[in-house]
């Protein structure tokens, strides 16, 4: 297949769509932040932190959201659904998409194999102990090990969005679509900061944060294609970016030429 060939839109996109949005948000909560930085069980400000996510951000972001019109789908590692089990019968109500990420959100691409197969099978059997039917699932830090994805696909997943390669989601397996993204699409790298060694990213302002992403939009609505957003309710759901978000999402809402889909329904795109 040519280079342009990779980048044309396929036969089977629906013709009055230019931009499928996929709004994901990742409810790590203490197990991502714990991940990510580790010893938290030793300092209280590191735990507060993640636990704003599933106790406050995320039903501010089931505010935006619903405001806004925009179906979302919520990636809920098993170990905060244990810890918050409010969290996914409050998403499930309020009518959006649960999907798989892990039980610790561990980093699968670091894992053998009994350690990847326990982190997939505890995660799901958490979710559906609390009423969900995950399909879907993104890898911790969107780092799976070679083997993850078929992993997944054996534990009855159907799509996943880890992967980088293509502007459209696409089959990759018999069992599974992918729905690519990209760092530019994660509100971590730009309002994400740790107190930790490589973590202590730049805190930039919610205007800047919203006016790349402004821009990504605006480019799949020129070229065509899929924007899959991430937001995580520790740093999206606090007010300022949540406000950003509310007005932004509101811009959007009803334009011609682009549809919001879950996760889920915009798998369900490919044939
Ligand atoms: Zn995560």
């Amino acid at each position: 297949m040519s280079p342009r060939g990779s980048a044309a839109r396929p036969a089977w996109w629906p013709a009055d769509i230019r931009a499928v949005g996929v709004f994901t948000v990742d409810v790590d909560g203490e197990a991502g932040v714990g991940e990510a930085a580790p010893g938290m069980e030793r300092r209280p400000m590191l735990e507060s932190l993640a636990r704003y996510g599933p106790e406050v951000g995320v039903g501010r972001l089931i505010e935006v959201l619903a405001e806004a019109g925009v179906p979302a789908t919520f990636f809920v590692p098993g170990r905060v659904a244990e810890l918050h089990p409010e969290v996914v019968p409050a998403i499930l109500a309020a009518g959006h998409e649960v999907a798989a990420h892990g039980y610790r959100h561990r980093r699968p691409a670091a894992l053998g194999p009994e350690e990847e197969r326990e982190e997939i099978e505890r995660g799901l059997a958490v979710l559906r102990a609390q009423g969900a039917e995950p399909v879907g699932y993104k890898a911790p830090f969107w780092d799976p090990g070679p083997e993850t994805l078929a992993l997944a696909a054996a534990h009855g997943l159907r799509y996943d969005a880890s992967l980088m390669d293509r502007d459209w989601p696409y089959r990759l397996s018999e069992a599974m679509v992918e729905l690519p993204t990209h760092w530019q699409l994660d509100d971590w790298e730009w309002l994400g900061y740790l107190p930790e060694p490589g973590l202590e990213y730049p805190l930039r302002s919610a205007a800047e944060w919203i006016a790349a992403w402004e821009h990504e939009l605006s480019a799949r609505m020129a070229f065509g294609g899929l924007a899959l957003f991430t937001v995580h309710p520790w740093i999206s759901g606090r007010p300022g970016p949540a406000f950003a978000l509310r007005e932004w999402l509101g811009r959007w809402h009803g334009r011609a030429g682009i549809r919001w889909l879950t996760a889920r329904d915009a798998a369900a795109l490919v044939p």
